[in-house]
């Protein structure tokens, strides 16, 4: 007999002390007829749980690493404040920089191209930006946005496809380098971050995600930036590296993808595919692009995407069309999301995402088509970016004012 007494119905239960007793003392004591000391006894008695996973152990280690985390996060956010932070993109031919106000806007900028494949060039120039932007104002952070998988502590980029980098200790090499020119530390802390991730964060705070408690960002750039914001925290994963979703595979066996594998999503929507299927165009001779030959100065091989979406806008009907195509490989991707991650809003930048509702219009047409549940369910909003291409160092800087 150790379960509770069922209530009888109709019948009121047990009131006041009594009823509190049984609570606290659990089901074990609330045998029927059972002395008081005999209840004050299994009251003592430590509760077993009534089973226990193999995996509970680790699961308490996370939650207790998350609450830790939770308290440095807002014991930063307390220390750093809402001034003024200092944000950076690394891009694969340009790095942008600038600082941010609490507010999102930009405050002061400095651009440069990015200088080789060297992980040490790389660093020096972002030192070069980092002394020449604190000159101009008093910074509270620092904050890095790269292509690349960054580890969960946000300092190390574990692997960055363009830069070459593997397993670089980006942030300390930065901040070593800042404080053998300048003598001191700029800010309280510097933070690296994925740049779809930068992107996504500003996109959430200040851009087309505001409000927004469960939104996914795309970017389409060269390659497909992925992020998830849910409830005011970027969803990293396990291992910090969550969002790839460019590298799903939608085309068994389809084209060959740098990652690898065949058939991955970024090899039909975006700024490489769109160049791809450009110049595929161009080089069969087609009458049909003669304006992209003309934006690309003659050469089928210098079509790139932007060629394509500025043809596309000008109403070139072939480069349209290359960008209508785009468009509903798009789509098909985020309805796959929706079904995995349900989203409210998914917001869409990036440099491909100036063709505008070229390339939307067929992505939200192919997404309803092609959506799982279409009909009984109700439908994420598919958004363009409002940020441009600000969005990754504005999210860099806010993050690393201790957000996210
Ligand atoms: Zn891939």
């Amino acid at each position: 007999m150790s379960e509770p007494p069922e209530p009888v119905p109709g019948q009121p239960r047990a009131r006041g002390r009594g009823r509190a007793a049984e609570r606290a003392a659990g089901p074990r004591a609330t045998r029927v007829g059972a002395t008081p000391a005999e209840r004050r006894r299994a009251a003592r008695r430590p509760r077993e749980p009534l089973f226990r996973l193999p995996e509970v152990d680790e699961v308490r280690r996370l939650r207790r690493a998350q609450a830790g985390e939770r308290l440095r996060r807002q014991a930063r956010r307390a220390m750093i404040g809402d001034g003024l932070a200092i944000g950076i993109d690394i891009g694969g031919t340009k790095v942008a920089a600038g600082v941010v106000d609490a507010g999102g806007r930009v405050v002061a900028r400095a651009r440069r191209d990015t200088p080789t494949r060297s992980p040490q060039a790389v660093e020096d120039l972002i030192a070069d930006l980092v002394e020449e932007l604190s000159a101009q104002a008093e910074v509270v952070s620092v904050g890095i946005g790269a292509a690349g998988f960054v580890d969960a502590t946000r300092s190390t980029v574990l692997f960055s496809p363009h830069l070459a980098w593997r397993d670089e200790p980006l942030r300390e090499a930065v901040e070593l380098r800042v404080r053998e020119r300048l003598g001191r530390r700029v800010g309280r802390r510097t933070l690296v971050e994925n740049d779809a991730n930068a992107a996504a964060w500003a996109e959430y705070r200040f851009g087309a995600g505001r409000g927004e408690p469960r939104l996914v960002c795309i970017t389409l750039g060269t390659g497909i930036g992925g992020a998830v914001v849910q409830a005011g925290r970027l969803q990293r994963g396990r291992y910090g590296i969550a969002g790839e979703f460019g590298h799903m595979v939608l085309v068994p066996g389809g084209h060959r993808c740098e990652c690898g594998n065949r058939g991955c999503w970024e090899q039909y929507a975006s700024g490489n595919s769109l160049g791809r299927d450009g110049r595929e165009l161009a080089r069969g001779g087609s009458p049909f692009a003669h304006t992209l030959l003309a934006g690309a100065g003659g050469d089928p091989e210098a079509v790139r995407g932007q060629v394509v979406t500025q043809a596309a806008r000008a109403g070139d009907p072939a480069a349209v069309e290359i960008v209508e195509d785009t468009g509903r490989w798009l789509g098909t991707g985020l309805a796959n999301l929706a079904a995995a991650l349900d989203p409210g809003t998914f917001v869409i930048g990036g440099g491909v995402s100036d063709a505008g509702d070229l390339l939307l219009g067929p992505a939200r047409e192919e997404f309803r088509r092609t959506l799982t549940g279409r009909g009984y369910r109700p439908e994420a909003r598919v958004v363009r970016a409002e940020l441009g291409p600000d969005a990754g160092l504005v999210g860099a800087a806010d993050l690393s004012r201790g957000w996210g």
